[in-house]
């Protein structure tokens, strides 16, 4: 199971001036919670509620993530940065298909760390 997924940005209509943008959207977005947890707002039954109110909740937390947290916009780049291809070692234990020739033993060639990293955090 996925335990991350992107996205689109949230559409947040209005949200406090003066302030970074994330900033503000993460602010109307936490509003939005306030008032569903207060019973002020209400969408659809009680499950569907919850799961919006969470999906709201999870996204105001990206928006003011710091860019090294995974699942804002690291596992893009690193999905985007690796070669598809496979690893192909030399006799020397080098990956000649991606250019890491002088891997040491125990060593991992970064796309297939990169690619593994990826299938741990469920990307
Ligand atoms: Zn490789």
């Amino acid at each position: 199971m996925l335990t991350t997924i992107t996205l689109p940005r949230p559409h947040v209509p209005t949200g406090p001036q003066g302030v970074p943008e994330d900033h503000a959207d993460a602010d109307y977005l936490r509003a939005v919670v306030m008032k569903i947890d207060s019973g002020f707002t209400r969408v659809g039954g009680s499950g569907v509620t919850a799961m919006i109110r969470n999906l709201i909740a999870d996204a105001a937390e990206v928006l003011e993530a710091p860019p090294s947290t995974p699942g804002r916009d690291i596992q893009q780049l690193v999905r985007d940065l690796i070669d598809r291809d496979d690893c192909e070692f030399d006799h020397h234990g080098g990956c000649q298909a991606h250019g890491y020739l002088s891997l040491q033993p125990g060593e991992m060639c970064p796309h297939a760390e990169a690619k593994a990293w990826l299938a741990k955090v469920g990307a």
